[in-house]
């Protein structure tokens, strides 16, 4: 029987694994491939994520040596180097997944242009996520723009469940053998990026790791503790689900066991936490549904937004990337993005909206410098999370919502533990009583840390001057 290809992209796992399950039932044997396209190559690949992908890549090469298989890598395009290796090993079809992405999308036409006039097949399935996006519709049949009533839908609608771990990875022997072709991980020059300096750590394994942690102890008190950003009380699984380190139907059939024994306050974080497992979805289908969102606001009106520019706009941009805006919370949220690749949702959310709403500088800015910083920049929820704050998305942060970073601070951060973390000035500053998120107001503020770079109320004011602008202009009524 010939042999099927199974391309590994953004499921680089053994476990709960769409397209090698599939594959391994319908044929003998398989060869695992991965194709270094010119989209790893593309300036938006950041180091964090070139990293993070150069660990997993190692981990599941080693795991499928284990099962008798090898990872074979081969340069693109990936419609050429799938065609040649198909022809190479007598393969009858080639198994990836599915994919929501603009990039995924062409991707996919283009390998199967290449494949279809030699015979093989492609077959993409479902494996990113638990509803494949784009799949629901409301009551009138339009795709969902608002997220509660897809949150509905979504918890109703079937989940497939998790697929086994397999226990060996047959592959023909010609395959196996040194002398065929691939590319050593250790030469293409990209993966040798460093990363950030505490980059999250690639792989299957740590994914395990990190779920069975969370699971073990905060996800009972996720509702609570996810707001807090000096806590452990997310799952920093975020660079793990871009990467399909973990499958999601493991997530979700592990979360759904942890219900079943937890009480009625570790229920209700549970379900919290399914929810944002949901929102990862929905930014998806809005994704599949509006590729424009990735250059354009959601709301048209926002197309005439006053947005800054100029010197004092690029001084402000600056000063907010290098975390020196004098606001704590900002700050210390900009820090932490640039050591260790990753920044924790509240503080996510504060960064953008001061960066769009207190700097008026536009979303699109903010999305690319987070895109270039994150181990987890993922297109859809990069988007959608900087087009809510930003006030012009779905289901959006209305824009006159204005988060005041200190309140949030304040709120979020009560002893500064966050702040003093990621901000040493500020930790080393003895007299800032009550005054950590605000050193301004204190009677001497700590010298080397910089004074605010915009006042919260004149800023305030400004942006709802903004917004009130194009109200007008768009005819929509005043708030
Ligand atoms: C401006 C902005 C930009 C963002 N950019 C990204 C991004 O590039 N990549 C990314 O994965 N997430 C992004 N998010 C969403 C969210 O901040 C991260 O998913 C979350 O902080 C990851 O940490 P965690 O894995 O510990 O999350 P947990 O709280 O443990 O949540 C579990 C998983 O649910 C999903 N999730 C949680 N919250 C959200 C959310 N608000 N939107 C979409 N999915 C969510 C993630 O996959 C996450 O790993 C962004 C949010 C904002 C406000």
């Amino acid at each position: 029987m010939a042999p099927a290809i199974v391309w590994f992209r953004r499921n680089l796992r053994l476990d709960d694994n769409v397209p090698l399950d599939a594959a391994l039932r319908g044929h003998e044997t398989v060869v695992p491939v991965l194709v270094l396209d010119d989209h790893y190559r593309d300036e938006d690949f950041s180091p964090p994520r070139l990293r993070f992908l150069a660990e997993s890549l190692r981990e599941l090469e080693a795991e499928l040596a284990a099962r008798g298989s090898r990872l074979l890598v081969r340069n693109g395009p990936a419609g050429d180097a799938l065609a040649a290796l198909a022809r190479e090993t007598g393969a009858e079809a080639v198994y990836g997944h599915d994919d929501h992405e603009p990039h995924g999308r062409a991707l996919a036409r283009e390998v199967d242009a290449a494949l279809a006039w030699q015979g093989t097949r492609l077959r993409l399935l479902p494996d990113l996520h638990l509803v494949s996006p784009g799949s629901l519709r409301t009551d009138s049949g339009r795709p969902y723009a608002v997220f509660t009533p897809f949150l509905k839908r979504w918890r109703e609608a079937d989940k497939a469940a998790p697929r086994p771990t397999p226990p060996r990875v047959p592959t023909p022997d010609a395959v196996l053998d040194t002398s065929f072709p691939s590319i050593p991980l250790s030469r293409p020059l990209r993966l040798r990026e460093v990363g950030a300096p505490a980059n999250p750590p690639g792989g299957a394994r740590e994914a395990r790791h990190l779920w069975d942690g969370f699971r073990e102890s905060a996800l009972v008190r996720y509702e609570g503790g996810r707001d807090v950003p000096a806590a452990s009380g997310t799952s920093r699984l975020s660079p793990h689900l871009r990467f399909g380190t973990i499958g999601i139907r493991r997530l979700l059939a592990e979360a759904r066991a942890a219900w079943k024994d937890a009480d009625a306050p570790g229920r209700a974080s549970i379900d919290v936490f399914v929810a944002e497992l949901a929102w990862r979805e929905f930014y998806a289908s809005i994704l599949a549904e509006n590729p424009r969102v990735l250059t354009e606001s959601f709301r048209p009106e926002f197309d005439g937004f006053p947005w800054s520019a100029g010197e004092e706009a690029e001084e402000r941009f600056a000063a907010w990337r290098d975390g020196r805006t004098g606001y704590p919370i900002v700050d210390a949220g900009m820090r932490q993005l640039a050591h260790e690749g990753w920044m924790h949702n509240r503080v996510r959310m504060i960064v953008a909206s001061f960066l769009t709403k207190h700097l008026l500088v536009d979303w699109r800015r903010g999305e690319a410098l987070f895109r270039a910083r994150l181990a987890d920049g993922d297109p859809a929820s990069n988007n959608g999370g900087w087009q809510w704050s930003a006030g012009c998305g779905t289901d959006a942060q209305p824009f006159f919502r204005i988060f005041n970073p200190v309140l949030q601070g304040e709120r979020f951060d009560p002893d500064g533990a966050y702040v003093k973390r990621w901000v040493p000035e500020l930790a080393a500053w003895k007299g800032a009583g009550r005054n950590l998120h605000a050193p301004w107001r204190a009677p001497s503020p700590p010298a080397d840390y910089p004074a605010p770079i915009v006042d919260h109320a004149t800023a305030r004011a400004r942006a709802l001057a903004a917004f009130d602008a194009i109200r007008g202009a768009a005819g929509s009524p005043r708030r």
